[in-house]
């Protein structure tokens, strides 16, 4: 009983922290980006399952999308393959193992931690895809109403 009553209360302190992790990310930005992970084949791998696991990164992952929605914010789900192998200033392959923390470009020269440059990468593909998906309702939203492109183009001004 005592055990459990300990596993609880971790669970409780974790799903606490998480909440309040979430709603300072959704409260501080306007959009949030976000590789769109399969997180149960990924418990399926062995080296990556408690790792995961315990940062309950499902759970998270839940609470920032209701918390978006629920302050009209944005939450984009980005193509998670090679971020952590691009460069994030000039897109160049930079092979590293999970081991190599740190990014370093021989291309253009850029050294930075090996998890900023991949957020980098999947907020530039997050940006990206909204802004086509804003160019796509914009598009649909000319042709409905008989509108011509220059409205379409007025309205990504006002986007950026
Ligand atoms: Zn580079």
């Amino acid at each position: 009983m005592k055990i459990a009553k300990i596993h609880q209360k971790i669970r409780n302190q974790r799903k606490d922290y998480l909440q309040k992790e979430a709603t300072k990310l959704v409260n501080t930005y306007d959009l949030i980006s976000l590789e769109d992970l399969k997180i149960e084949n990924m418990m399926q791998n062995r080296y990556l399952a408690k790792s995961i696991g315990n940062v309950s990164w499902g759970m998270f992952r839940n609470f920032l999308s209701y918390k978006t929605v629920e302050s009209g914010k944005v939450m984009v789900l980005v193509n998670p393959y090679n971020t952590t192998q691009l460069c994030s200033e000039c897109e160049e392959k930079v092979e590293k193992s999970l081991a190599m923390r740190i990014h370093s470009c021989p291309n253009c020269g850029l050294v930075i931690d090996r998890d900023e440059n991949s957020a980098k990468i999947i907020l530039k593909r997050g940006l990206k895809k909204f802004q086509s998906s804003i160019d796509n309702t914009a598009g649909l939203a000319g042709s409905a109403c008989g509108e011509t492109s220059i409205e379409a183009q007025g309205s990504k001004k006002i986007v950026n």
